[in-house]
């Protein structure tokens, strides 16, 4: 039962070879067997998955055919969960019950979803690796000596290893995409706007934003059709119409445009990974792409853009958590600039620490033109160079990441080198635009991704071109040893 995807577990309980209760209880009983090695969720909700899934299976007998009904689950630990622990793996916010459901958690709810609880993840999403976690860095099943990738990595090994066929995740400079390359997964991130921020808490606000791992672009496509949508709480969320995701997978591939831009193919990229990405190039063509050099010439300078901008927004953000109204606390404060200095130098890790003091310092009085505006200013001409080049292609096509998954603790002493592992992903949300990983083969036993990026709102558009590519070729199906 746990090699399924969404979509075969859909086809599954309607024709009634298995109870949404009974995979349930499966799935709880391999999180309980094989999850303390991987460490991927911080919280296990076995009763309240339980419950849903006797509601679901009532749903279904009363005949209601949504296609989500009785999904299995799980929730990165930052969208929060009414009643249920939302601690964003930080000190922080360890003691923190959210008082109300985001709304990607309560839409995912309406649409029958099981949820079996919170999943790991960098403290505050900010990282690459999910070794910023407070709970403990998450294993990479493909190698339990490597990272998963991250801030989504929970989410990514609970589903490369079996744990659930799909999660949800954020992607703020490619949290979703980078893990899901990392673990052989689908992962998609949609356009800034396309689903409702409203309870995620946030990391980076003109960045965040939530997204899929699963198996499959089809079931990323099952579970876009329930996140997206406009959200009165959110006023960057976008009134734009849903498309109808899955209508859309079987569309050819006939004249389809493929933009290789040229600066993704440079000196600091894997020639392995290279040889991987042409190779699914040479596919795509097979199914009807034409494919074009392209440039984004200013790529090199996105990976400053994002460390100087996210940082800003963080410290901003970051400003609420102060040992008053929530969170952690010191013992004992002296008087309140005491009870702020200790509560938060207690209450978040290193990695977060240096993010609100770059931010805090980018945004001050005299660095603030040189710093923050001038990134502002990069972010632009980021967002000018995928305008200009989707007036030349339909979609853009490159590697997901520089380099294979690392081993753990190898980057713990040089945060610059894990920045600029994010050199492919961070473009996506400088500009807003909708980014997807999908797996394309293995070097040395390890899977690579290749990443589609579109043009605003094309979330439909790669889905189909990942599905197609999927119905040609087996990397998706491949599981790890042992799972
Ligand atoms: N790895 C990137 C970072 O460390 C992306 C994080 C994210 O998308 N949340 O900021």
């Amino acid at each position: 039962m746990h090699q399924l995807t969404l979509a075969d577990i859909n086809r599954a309980l309607a024709a009634k070879e298995f109870s949404a209760q009974e995979l349930t209880k499966h799935l709880l009983t391999r999180i309980k067997q094989l999850d303390p090695q991987l460490n991927s969720f911080i919280t296990v909700t076995e009763e309240s998955a339980l419950a849903q899934a006797k509601v679901a299976d009532e749903r279904r007998a009363q005949g209601d055919t949504s296609p989500l009904l009785g999904a299995p689950i799980a929730h990165k630990d930052l969208f929060c969960t009414q009643g249920i622990r939302t601690s964003c793996a930080s000190k922080m916010l360890d003691n923190f019950i959210a008082p109300y459901d985001a709304t990607v958690v309560s839409k995912l709810a309406e649409a029958g979803v099981v949820s079996l609880g919170k999943l790991n993840m960098d403290e505050f999403a900010m990282g690459g690796s999910n070794e910023t976690s407070f709970y403990g860095a998450v294993k990479n099943p493909w190698n339990l000596d490597l990272v998963p990738g991250g801030s989504s990595g929970g989410s990514a090994t609970a589903v490369a290893a079996r744990l659930i066929p799909a999660a949800t995740g954020s992607d703020s400079g490619g949290s979703v995409r980078q893990p899901a390359a990392f673990t052989g997964l689908t992962g998609l991130k949609p356009t800034y706007g396309r689903i409702s921020r409203w309870g995620m808490i946030a990391y980076a606000s003109s960045f965040d934003q939530a997204g899929v791992l699963a198996h499959t672009a089809e079931d990323c496509a099952l579970m876009l059709q329930a996140m997206a949508g406009f959200d009165t709480k959110d006023s960057t969320c976008v009134e734009h119409v849903v498309d109808n995701y899955s209508a859309n997978l079987n569309q050819p591939l006939a004249g389809l445009r493929i933009g290789l831009p040229k600066e993704y193919f440079s000196a600091g990229l894997d020639s392995r990974i290279a040889e991987l990405v042409m190779q699914a190039v040479e596919q795509l063509k097979k199914l009807g792409a034409t494919v074009k050099e392209i440039s984004l010439p200013n790529l090199q300078h996105a990976v400053p853009a994002y460390y100087v901008i996210a940082p800003a927004e963080a410290s901003t953000n970051l400003s609420r958590f102060d040992g008053v109204r929530y969170g952690h606390r010191c013992e004992e404060p002296k008087n309140l600039e005491d009870l702020y200095k200790r509560s938060r130098a207690e209450g978040f890790g290193e990695e977060v620490q240096r993010r609100i003091m770059i931010g805090t310092y980018a945004l001050s009085a005299g660095y603030y033109d040189a710093y923050y505006m001038k990134a502002q200013r990069v972010r632009r001409l980021i967002k000018n160079d995928f305008v200009a080049a989707f007036n030349e292609v339909d979609v853009i096509l490159g590697p997901t990441t520089p380099n294979l998954a690392w081993k753990l603790g190898a980057k713990n002493n040089d945060p610059v080198s894990a920045y600029l592992e994010d050199i492919y992903t961070v473009t996506a949300n400088l500009a807003g635009i909708p980014g997807l990983s999908m797996p394309a083969g293995f070097v040395e036993g390890l899977p690579v991704g290749v990443q589609l990026l579109g043009n605003y709102f094309q979330e439909a558009r790669l889905l189909n071109i990942a599905h197609q590519y999927q119905q040609a070729t087996d990397w998706h199906k491949s599981a790890p040893a042992g799972f």
